[in-house]
């Protein structure tokens, strides 16, 4: 292992503070390791013709030598980190790419050298994706540079992965899934870099592997020198150079905090969420704000099952306008990227911000959910734009509430589909497929669920109101509380009639009520055939235990 860099005593220097992107979680201080991403050096640009077969021939060294590097590395994360796998598997398959190959060689026929071939075919590729419109496409260009860099050191027989020592933080322009799965084996704490997304495939392996990193911080690797101490908090996208003692002490105590709170989730936030007998249950997370999303995510949540859109209203004490609503939508769509995010339209009436709405003798029965929208299309709309404009990240998903009859589905995709055509005319990018589904949570809708499935792809059971509608005692009133029983047997008949006719028709159904997070409700919800559950993310753990001790399915 390398030895440690020196440490410069940090009162000597001001302390700088410079703000990226978080792209996963914690809170680290160390040693800075700055690296210089020197793709390519010095390299001599023209070959003779009588060199051109040894030049061929370096080049196809290369690639096997480099593919011999990806399989090893991608042998190393199916065994230990299965969910990376197929990430790194992209860059083999752009490795071994044959037209890539072709115009290679063409290009050494012509009497250029391996690594100005390599160099510019890679280049050509990378500007195609970067020009891409689509945000997840032009982070792919990242790509283009990992696999030449590798393919250059190849050429070059060069150590291919970097070498870091043990809680350092480093410091570069890019980072390979080859460094992070090096770094992580060598105890590094975390990185930072210039550039990235979060969708970027170093913000997800970070992510999945409990690295802190914070990305896309200006020119960073000009600001920072090897062996400075650092503080990187991935919580909030900060990267701290040089900090004075108080700051230092500040941020020790958040960390001891961050790590006792992760110590408290002890493994079960990376293990797979997976019956004795090998089912695997989706457990996503029901999140009402920005900080739910974070806690959802260190618990393991497998992407957000109900975002209740609703709440940004008491955020900012009105229906947000259409912007406002987008960067909400996108924040979250983003954070946990590239698992789903499905937001629900405003449930609004009943017990929820039902103020300046006219007085009704009986809002549980009356103009909520649906209801409301459909008479406030002037709202409605702007929140149908501003989610299909979030879209663009394509893990979003759409769903009603309060869904009793076709016909609201069927306004709602007329809604849409003007939505829609306005966008294409102010040349917004969106998904094209979003995904449109509605909540089960009135027995109309439970007893009748065939009638959807030919317009929607996806059903959520939301036993809080289906239970209300089902056993006729408002949900909110304590005089009839005995009676509104969430574990009565008649709510489970239902569930279990939804679960059959949807996994039947092999629509995907959910259940994103209270109940899918009490324990004791766990063996039954699964016995059903249910295979998907939404909860409050501090309730993932303990489910995730029970998903994982049930013997029966
Ligand atoms: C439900 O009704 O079960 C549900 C999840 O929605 P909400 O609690 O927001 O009404
Ligand atoms: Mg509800």
């Amino acid at each position: 292992m390398p030895k440690a860099p020196l440490h410069i005593p940090h009162s000597q220097y001001s302390e700088y503070c410079f703000h990226g992107i978080p792209a996963s979680r914690g809170i680290v201080n160390g040693n800075a390791i700055v690296i210089h991403n020197d793709l390519i050096g010095d390299y001599q640009e023209h070959i003779s013709i009588d060199q051109i077969p040894d030049e061929l021939e370096r080049f196809s060294q290369a690639v096997i030598k480099s593919e011999q590097q990806f399989e090893h590395i991608i042998s190393i994360s199916r065994e230990q980190f299965p969910a990376m796998s197929h990430i790194l598997e992209t860059y083999s398959m752009i490795l071994m790419d044959a037209d890539m190959h072709e115009s290679i060689r063409k290009k050494i026929k012509e009497g250029y050298s391996a690594e100005n071939a390599i160099f510019h075919n890679f280049n050509a590729q990378k500007q195609f994706f970067l020009l891409a419109k689509d945000p997840i496409l032009s982070e792919r260009a990242v790509d283009f540079d990992h696999v030449s860099s590798q393919l250059l050191s190849a050429l070059r027989n060069k150590i291919i992965s970097h070498q870091v020592c043990e809680d350092s933080i480093v410091i570069a322009t890019s980072i390979t899934p080859t460094d992070i799965m090096t770094f992580k084996q060598q105890n590094c704490k975390g990185f930072a870099t210039e550039i990235g997304g979060i969708a970027s495939h170093a913000s997800i392996l970070s992510r999945s592997l409990s690295m802190t990193s914070v990305i896309g911080i200006n020119d960073i690797v000009h600001k920072v020198k090897t062996g400075d101490t650092i503080i990187l908090d991935g919580n909030n996208g900060i990267l701290i150079v040089n900090p004075t003692d108080e700051t230092l002490s500040q941020y020790r105590q958040r960390s001891i905090e961050e790590i006792q709170y992760r110590a408290s989730l002890g493994d079960l936030a990376h293990m797979e969420s997976k019956t004795e007998k090998g089912t695997h249950i989706c457990i996503s997370a029901n999140i009402d704000s920005l900080t739910d999303i974070d806690e959802a995510i260190a618990n393991g949540a497998q992407g957000i099952g109900l975002l209740r859109s609703e709440f940004q209203i008491a955020r900012y004490g009105r229906i947000p306008d259409e912007d406002t609503q987008v960067e909400w939508y996108s924040t979250c769509a983003k954070k946990v990227y590239p698992e789903f995010c499905t937001i629900r339209a405003f449930d609004i009436g009943s017990d929820k911000f039902a103020e300046g709405l006219p007085k009704e003798e009986n809002p549980a029965l009356g103009v909520r959910g649906i209801r409301f929208l459909l008479k406030r299309k002037d709202l409605f709309k702007t929140q149908l734009r501003a989610i299909i404009r979030a879209s663009k990240t394509k893990n979003v998903k759409l769903m009603l509430p309060m869904i009793t009859n076709v016909s609201e589905v069927l306004q709602t995709k007329e809604l849409l589909e003007e939505c829609k055509s306005e966008l294409d005319q102010e040349g917004f990018l969106y998904d094209p497929h979003l995904p449109f589904g509605i909540m089960i949570e009135t027995p109309a809708s439970a007893l009748d669920i065939e009638s959807f499935f030919e317009h929607c792809e996806f059903f959520s059971i939301g036993t809080n109101d289906l239970t209300q509608y089902i056993l006729a005692s408002d949900r909110i009133n304590e005089h009839v509380a005995d009676i509104y029983n969430i574990f009565h047997p008649v709510v489970f008949k239902l569930i279990g009639t939804i679960v059959k006719d949807c996994n039947k028709a092999g629509k995907d159904i959910s259940l994103c009520g209270e109940l899918a997070g009490f324990p004791d409700a766990t063996d039954r919800l699964l016995s059903l055939g249910l295979q998907h559950i939404s909860i409050s993310p501090p309730l993932i753990p303990g489910i995730k235990r029970k998903v994982i001790n049930n013997q029966i399915v």
